[in-house]
């Protein structure tokens, strides 16, 4: 399937040497079209975790290694703590919270941890996502452990000191723990927003112009609109008057309500909704014969009786036989490559 959506320029993104990611990284899409991902070291199978083991994650790197390079990053390790070494912890210590070595209050690692994330964002800014080892005082997104001094459970509503302040310092990028990618339309939702801040790096790696913003939106007007029709409105105005406001500031306000607008997942009457958008445009093209068979297509889709690609490539199949390239450039026919053989699982 021809989207035009992926002829990126080719890019030497820097991979980690890891044997068992590099493992990971060849797979069934071009090297060039694998968006560069981070990725918790331990996950990938190094042994670099406090007592000296790892997180191997073999599932999820097999699901992973087809669409993206990884690039496998331990901050502990990174600021100088050795393997094996004594484990650390968020601890509350008045209304802050801070990471220190479990049982020992005189080491903390919450200013270093910083300092690490801010380093860090720099070498990432290329990087398209990051996928985080769960529970972490480090790495951890979200229900990390927190104590008092004392040493007692708090609660379990922590994220890893290093984790949030990357994100405060690389605001765009998906940010998605291991075991939450487990289930595939969460993986599905990760790979759309990886892909979308990749193309988007490529599309504005040479500046932007008002033309060019307008030409990367109608791009993905319909994957928009299958995830969150609200925010298709809401994107739709705040690009309907660029000559009166800072271009960089729009497009960057732009970028960020996509990608948080990408974040709510499609579900069935989203995606029917663009098919029969679609298919208006083939209204005087297609037989009679054909508007039925959609029809039926997309009335089993919507009835969970046959996958999404079905409906999808019936109506692809018209596009490349109009020659539509407004529609034919759509990311929604394949929000990432290969994205049909994540979605139809
Ligand atoms: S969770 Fe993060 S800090 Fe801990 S071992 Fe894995 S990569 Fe290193």
């Amino acid at each position: 399937m021809n989207t035009g959506k992926f002829s990126f320029t080719h890019q030497n993104y820097f991979i980690a040497a890891s044997k068992r990611a590099d493992k990971w990284i060849r797979g069934l899409t071009p090297l060039a079209m694998k968006a560069p991902v981070a990725i918790s070291q331990c996950l990938v199978g190094d042994p670099v975790r406090y007592n000296g083991k790892d997180k191997y994650d073999q599932e999820l790197l097999l699901s992973l290694g087809k669409y993206v390079q990884l690039h496998p990053i331990c901050p502990e390790v990174a600021i100088g703590l050795g393997v094996p070494r004594n484990p650390i912890q968020l601890v509350k210590v008045q209304q802050a919270i801070r990471v220190r070595e479990v049982g020992d209050a005189s080491v903390d690692l919450t200013s270093q941890m910083q300092a690490q994330a801010v380093a860090d964002s720099a070498r990432l800014a290329h990087v398209c996502g990051y996928i985080v080892m769960q529970g972490s005082p480090s790495c951890g997104l979200h229900d990390v452990k927190r104590f008092d001094e004392q040493g007692l459970l708090l609660d379990e509503a922590g994220q890893g000191i290093y984790i949030a302040a990357l994100k405060q310092q690389l605001p765009l990028l998906p940010v998605e723990a291991a075991d939450v990618l487990h289930n595939k339309p969460q993986l599905d939702n990760f790979l759309t927003r990886v892909f979308t801040l990749f193309d988007w790096q490529q599309s504005t790696q040479g500046g932007l112009s008002a033309k060019q913003l307008i030409a990367f939106h109608s791009r993905y007007k319909y994957l928009l609109m299958a995830h969150n029709a609200h925010a298709y409105r809401v994107i739709g105005k705040m690009l309907s008057n660029l000559a009166s406001d800072d271009l960089a500031q729009i497009a960057n306000r732009y970028i960020q309500s996509l990608l948080a607008a990408l974040q709510k997942p499609t579900v069935r009457g989203g995606q029917t909704n663009v098919l029969l958008h679609l298919k208006g445009y083939f209204r005087a093209v297609l037989t009679l014969d054909e508007h039925k068979e959609f029809d039926a297509l997309a009335a089993s889709y919507q009835a969970g009786n046959i996958p999404l690609s079905k409906p999808r490539c019936y109506l692809h199949e018209r596009v490349e036989r109009t020659g539509d390239n407004y529609l034919g450039q759509q990311t929604w026919w394949q929000p990432y490559p290969n994205a049909d053989l994540l979605q139809d699982e």
